[in-house]
Protein backbone atom coordinates (compact mmCIF):
# COMPACT_ATOMS: atom_id res chain seq x y z
CA UNK A 1 0.00 0.00 0.00
CA UNK A 2 3.03 2.33 1.05
CA UNK A 3 4.95 1.41 -2.23
CA UNK A 4 1.76 2.25 -4.10
CA UNK A 5 1.17 5.50 -2.21
CA UNK A 6 4.69 6.32 -2.92
CA UNK A 7 4.28 5.75 -6.83
CA UNK A 8 1.35 7.93 -7.13
CA UNK A 9 2.87 10.60 -5.27
CA UNK A 10 5.57 10.13 -7.55
CA UNK A 11 3.83 10.26 -10.19
CA UNK A 12 2.06 13.29 -9.64
CA UNK A 13 5.58 14.89 -9.02
CA UNK A 14 6.37 14.16 -12.39
CA UNK A 15 3.24 15.49 -14.06
CA UNK A 16 4.25 17.37 -17.33
CA UNK A 17 3.83 20.90 -17.07
CA UNK A 18 0.71 19.92 -19.54
CA UNK A 19 -0.98 18.58 -16.82
CA UNK A 20 -4.29 19.78 -15.17
CA UNK A 21 -1.86 20.66 -12.15
CA UNK A 22 1.14 21.82 -12.50
CA UNK A 23 4.53 20.57 -10.65
CA UNK A 24 4.82 22.67 -7.76
CA UNK A 25 9.15 22.56 -7.45
CA UNK A 26 9.31 25.19 -10.65
CA UNK A 27 5.74 26.72 -10.44
CA UNK A 28 5.75 30.03 -11.87
CA UNK A 29 4.92 33.34 -9.41
CA UNK A 30 2.34 35.34 -10.97
CA UNK A 31 2.27 38.94 -9.23
CA UNK A 32 -1.16 40.36 -9.41
CA UNK A 33 -1.59 44.25 -8.61
CA UNK A 34 -4.43 45.19 -7.02
CA UNK A 35 -5.55 48.68 -8.44
CA UNK A 36 -5.93 51.26 -6.07
CA UNK A 37 -6.52 50.95 -2.18
CA UNK A 38 -6.91 53.57 1.02
CA UNK A 39 -6.56 56.89 0.14
CA UNK A 40 -6.92 56.08 -3.90
CA UNK A 41 -10.06 55.20 -4.24
CA UNK A 42 -9.80 54.89 -7.57
CA UNK A 43 -12.76 54.93 -9.77
CA UNK A 44 -16.29 54.99 -8.32
CA UNK A 45 -20.23 55.72 -8.63
CA UNK A 46 -23.30 55.62 -6.72
CA UNK A 47 -26.75 53.68 -7.11
CA UNK A 48 -25.85 50.81 -6.49
CA UNK A 49 -22.77 52.48 -5.00
CA UNK A 50 -19.32 51.09 -5.91
CA UNK A 51 -15.48 51.86 -5.61
CA UNK A 52 -12.72 50.40 -7.85
CA UNK A 53 -10.55 49.99 -4.81
CA UNK A 54 -12.82 47.22 -3.55
CA UNK A 55 -13.92 45.45 -6.56
CA UNK A 56 -10.23 44.67 -7.14
CA UNK A 57 -9.57 43.37 -4.28
CA UNK A 58 -12.52 41.09 -4.70
CA UNK A 59 -11.33 40.01 -7.93
CA UNK A 60 -7.91 39.58 -6.93
CA UNK A 61 -8.18 37.40 -4.12
CA UNK A 62 -10.02 34.79 -6.29
CA UNK A 63 -7.84 34.91 -9.32
CA UNK A 64 -4.92 34.05 -6.31
CA UNK A 65 -7.41 31.23 -5.23
CA UNK A 66 -7.96 29.23 -8.74
CA UNK A 67 -4.17 29.88 -9.58
CA UNK A 68 -3.34 28.54 -6.12
CA UNK A 69 -5.37 25.52 -7.11
CA UNK A 70 -3.65 25.12 -10.18
CA UNK A 71 -0.61 25.04 -8.67
CA UNK A 72 1.13 28.50 -8.96
CA UNK A 73 2.77 31.07 -6.50
CA UNK A 74 0.68 34.00 -6.44
CA UNK A 75 2.06 37.32 -4.77
CA UNK A 76 -0.18 40.28 -4.54
CA UNK A 77 0.87 44.05 -4.08
CA UNK A 78 -1.66 43.84 -1.24
CA UNK A 79 -4.50 41.96 0.35
CA UNK A 80 -6.10 44.39 2.77
CA UNK A 81 -7.21 48.15 1.74
CA UNK A 82 -4.41 50.20 2.25
CA UNK A 83 -2.42 52.68 -0.15
CA UNK A 84 0.71 51.36 -2.43
CA UNK A 85 2.33 53.22 -4.18
CA UNK A 86 3.01 52.78 -8.44
CA UNK A 87 6.97 52.53 -7.56
CA UNK A 88 6.09 50.03 -4.70
CA UNK A 89 4.19 47.67 -6.30
CA UNK A 90 6.88 47.96 -9.34
CA UNK A 91 9.56 47.02 -6.02
CA UNK A 92 7.33 43.90 -4.87
CA UNK A 93 7.34 42.26 -7.60
CA UNK A 94 10.77 42.91 -8.29
CA UNK A 95 11.35 41.11 -5.20
CA UNK A 96 9.01 38.46 -5.50
CA UNK A 97 10.97 37.45 -8.85
CA UNK A 98 7.77 37.38 -10.45
CA UNK A 99 7.52 35.57 -13.84
CA UNK A 100 4.66 37.66 -14.93
CA UNK A 101 2.71 40.77 -13.57
CA UNK A 102 -1.18 41.48 -13.98
CA UNK A 103 -2.38 44.19 -12.69
CA UNK A 104 -6.46 44.60 -12.31
CA UNK A 105 -8.45 47.73 -12.68
CA UNK A 106 -12.22 48.88 -13.71
CA UNK A 107 -12.76 51.17 -15.88
CA UNK A 108 -14.83 54.40 -15.88
CA UNK A 109 -16.49 56.77 -18.55
CA UNK A 110 -18.27 60.06 -18.78
CA UNK A 111 -20.70 57.99 -20.88
CA UNK A 112 -22.80 55.90 -18.94
CA UNK A 113 -22.93 53.44 -22.09
CA UNK A 114 -19.49 52.47 -22.38
CA UNK A 115 -18.94 49.63 -20.96
CA UNK A 116 -16.52 46.05 -21.71
CA UNK A 117 -13.45 44.68 -20.80
CA UNK A 118 -9.72 45.82 -22.46
CA UNK A 119 -6.57 44.35 -21.64
CA UNK A 120 -3.38 47.01 -21.69
CA UNK A 121 0.24 45.93 -22.77
CA UNK A 122 3.44 48.28 -23.18
CA UNK A 123 5.11 47.78 -26.45
CA UNK A 124 8.51 48.19 -25.11
CA UNK A 125 10.59 48.98 -28.28
CA UNK A 126 13.69 48.59 -26.47
CA UNK A 127 12.61 45.00 -25.33
CA UNK A 128 11.14 43.60 -27.76
CA UNK A 129 10.96 39.70 -26.10
CA UNK A 130 9.05 41.23 -23.49
CA UNK A 131 6.60 43.18 -25.26
CA UNK A 132 5.97 40.54 -27.37
CA UNK A 133 5.21 38.05 -24.50
CA UNK A 134 2.91 40.67 -22.79
CA UNK A 135 0.89 40.96 -26.06
CA UNK A 136 0.31 37.30 -25.79
CA UNK A 137 -0.16 37.40 -21.97
CA UNK A 138 -3.12 39.56 -22.95
CA UNK A 139 -4.48 38.49 -25.99
CA UNK A 140 -4.63 35.12 -23.56
CA UNK A 141 -6.57 36.80 -20.46
CA UNK A 142 -8.69 38.85 -22.92
CA UNK A 143 -9.95 35.46 -24.90
CA UNK A 144 -10.59 33.78 -21.79
CA UNK A 145 -12.66 36.93 -19.84
CA UNK A 146 -14.63 37.03 -22.52
CA UNK A 147 -15.83 33.56 -22.81
CA UNK A 148 -16.69 33.46 -19.87
CA UNK A 149 -18.40 36.79 -19.10
CA UNK A 150 -19.89 37.48 -22.03
CA UNK A 151 -19.15 40.67 -22.02
CA UNK A 152 -18.21 42.97 -24.82
CA UNK A 153 -14.52 42.95 -25.68
CA UNK A 154 -12.72 46.03 -26.31
CA UNK A 155 -9.69 44.29 -27.57
CA UNK A 156 -6.27 44.22 -26.47
CA UNK A 157 -4.62 47.66 -26.88
CA UNK A 158 -1.08 49.47 -26.13
CA UNK A 159 -0.96 51.10 -23.02
CA UNK A 160 1.75 53.53 -21.20
CA UNK A 161 0.49 52.93 -17.33
CA UNK A 162 3.82 53.08 -14.86
CA UNK A 163 2.87 49.62 -13.65
CA UNK A 164 3.25 47.81 -16.70
CA UNK A 165 5.84 50.12 -18.08
CA UNK A 166 8.36 49.66 -15.32
CA UNK A 167 8.29 46.00 -14.61
CA UNK A 168 10.77 43.54 -16.10
CA UNK A 169 8.99 40.85 -16.68
CA UNK A 170 5.79 40.03 -19.19
CA UNK A 171 2.98 42.66 -18.10
CA UNK A 172 -0.55 43.85 -18.46
CA UNK A 173 -3.06 45.37 -17.44
CA UNK A 174 -7.06 43.82 -17.00
CA UNK A 175 -10.15 46.54 -17.04
CA UNK A 176 -12.37 43.97 -15.78
CA UNK A 177 -15.51 46.68 -17.14
CA UNK A 178 -17.17 49.79 -16.45
CA UNK A 179 -17.89 51.27 -13.09
CA UNK A 180 -19.83 54.14 -14.53
CA UNK A 181 -22.35 51.81 -16.43
CA UNK A 182 -25.49 50.93 -14.37
CA UNK A 183 -25.83 47.47 -16.03
CA UNK A 184 -22.03 46.50 -15.91
CA UNK A 185 -21.40 47.96 -12.27
CA UNK A 186 -24.62 45.88 -11.10
CA UNK A 187 -22.47 43.07 -12.08
CA UNK A 188 -19.21 43.86 -11.23
CA UNK A 189 -20.64 43.94 -7.29
CA UNK A 190 -22.07 40.51 -7.86
CA UNK A 191 -20.11 37.73 -6.22
CA UNK A 192 -21.25 35.53 -9.14
CA UNK A 193 -19.77 37.78 -11.90
CA UNK A 194 -16.73 38.40 -9.90
CA UNK A 195 -16.17 34.13 -9.65
CA UNK A 196 -16.29 34.58 -13.70
CA UNK A 197 -13.95 37.19 -14.45
CA UNK A 198 -11.37 36.24 -11.83
CA UNK A 199 -11.96 32.41 -13.61
CA UNK A 200 -11.40 34.45 -17.33
CA UNK A 201 -8.37 35.77 -15.61
CA UNK A 202 -6.59 32.56 -14.13
CA UNK A 203 -8.06 30.65 -17.18
CA UNK A 204 -5.78 33.00 -19.33
CA UNK A 205 -3.05 32.92 -17.26
CA UNK A 206 -3.24 29.35 -17.36
CA UNK A 207 -3.29 29.38 -20.60
CA UNK A 208 -0.20 31.46 -21.21
CA UNK A 209 2.12 29.17 -19.79
CA UNK A 210 0.96 26.42 -21.44
CA UNK A 211 0.98 27.56 -24.59
CA UNK A 212 4.93 28.47 -23.52
CA UNK A 213 5.40 24.96 -22.42
CA UNK A 214 4.56 23.33 -25.48
CA UNK A 215 6.57 25.37 -27.80
CA UNK A 216 9.63 24.98 -25.26
CA UNK A 217 9.24 21.08 -25.85
ZN1 LIG B 1 -7.86 51.88 -11.86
Amino acid sequence: MQIILLLFSFLLMSATPAGSLINTADAPTVVIDVGHGGTDRGAKAGNPYCEEKRITLLTARLVKQYLEQLGYHVVMTRSTDNFISLPRRVEIAKQAQGNIFVSVHYNSSRSPEAKGIEVFFFDSKENKNRANASKKLADSILSRLIRKTDANSRGVKKGNFYVIRETSMPAVLVEGGFISNPKERALLKSRDYQEKIAQGIADGIDGYFKARWRKAR
